[in-house]
């Protein structure tokens, strides 16, 4: 469990503002934050971290104190156990992708360790080249499982996809998802991608101007209203046609294209480029604007 209740006041374009959180986060919760650029996330990750202070306040995790402004307690970063994953992977360029692992390794004698995850995360082929040879999603893999080799308690992923194509991005979707049910750690991700975060998380923080709005599931939080569907996918209109007295729409959605009719007065806010979520109550799909 994760006990955070700070404030940081950040510098930003249009003056100071609070980054303000006070919330639990439970073991084993996927958590997004998802928000405008500048609304604080990633400042909340580094907090986490230990490479921020907040002015005031107080973070416990498992009842140990990492931060207490009162009695003048901040862990250092090393001593947090957090694993942290940026967009940009941070490898060594001159190690092969075995002494990245071996190097993050806290404990010389679990040296093991290098080759159980260099299988779970499937890149015991790539262990002897170095960083420079690897494609986008290798490379984050990489970075992955160096982060897994100091056993965190936490996992902090600052976009870490946003620079892949998409089937690479979904692939590592799938993993990130993997490591975490495997792990057990809880894992806290910044994403702009509502299909992501639908898929990856349970939990969502919506926060704006350094506020959370809305805490909830993805469901709660980016659909206005419950509806009881057959299913719900998230998807993006590709184009929107009209056919006689109905339009046809065509949605991305998981990398296929899905075309649904829809009535004018459903398309009437609908524009293409526009996310949405795409329900079915048995044969009557339900488009709603996101
Ligand atoms: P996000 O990840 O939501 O895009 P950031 O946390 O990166 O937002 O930044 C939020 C705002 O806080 C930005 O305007 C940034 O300039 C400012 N900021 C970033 N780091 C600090 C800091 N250490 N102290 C004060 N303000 C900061």
């Amino acid at each position: 469990m994760i006990e955070l209740d700070i404030i940081k006041p950040l510098y930003t374009a249009d003056g100071i503002i609070d980054l303000k959180v006070n919330k639990q986060i439970n073991r084993g919760d996927f958590l997004t934050l998802f928000g405008k650029s500048g609304s604080g996330k990633t400042t909340l990750l580094r907090i986490l971290a230990g490479l921020e202070t907040p002015k005031s306040g107080k973070i416990v995790v498992d009842k140990e104190i990492w931060f207490d402004s009162s009695k003048k307690i901040n862990l250092p970063p090393q001593k947090r156990n957090v694993g942290f994953v940026f967009q940009d992977y941070a490898l060594f360029p001159n190690m092969s992708v075995r002494r990245n692992l071996e190097f993050a390794l806290k404990n010389k004698n679990e040296i093991k360790k290098v080759d159980e995850i260099l299988e779970i995360m499937e890149i015991e082929n790539l262990s002897n080249m170095k960083p420079e040879l690897l494609s986008g999603g290798q490379k984050q893999r990489v970075a992955l499982a160096r982060t897994l080799m100091t056993n965190p308690k936490m996992l902090l992923l600052d976009e870490p996809l946003s620079a892949l194509d998409t089937t690479m991005r979904l692939k590592l979707q799938d993993e990130l998802s993997l490591i975490h049910q495997k792990f057990n750690i809880t894992s806290i991700l910044v994403s702009h991608d509502i299909s992501e975060v639908f898929k990856l998380s349970n939990r969502v923080f919506k926060i704006n101007l350094g506020e959370i709005q809305q805490d909830g599931t993805p469901n709660e939080v980016f659909s206005n209203q419950n509806i009881s569907g057959k299913f719900k996918i998230i998807g993006e209109i590709l184009s929107i046609k009209k056919s006689d007295i109905l339009y046809i729409v065509e949605v991305l959605t998981n990398n296929e294209i899905v075309k649904v009719t829809a009535v004018e007065d459903e398309i009437k806010e609908l524009k293409i480029g526009d996310k949405l979520l795409l329900s079915s109550k048995a044969f009557n799909p339900i488009l709603m604007k996101i």
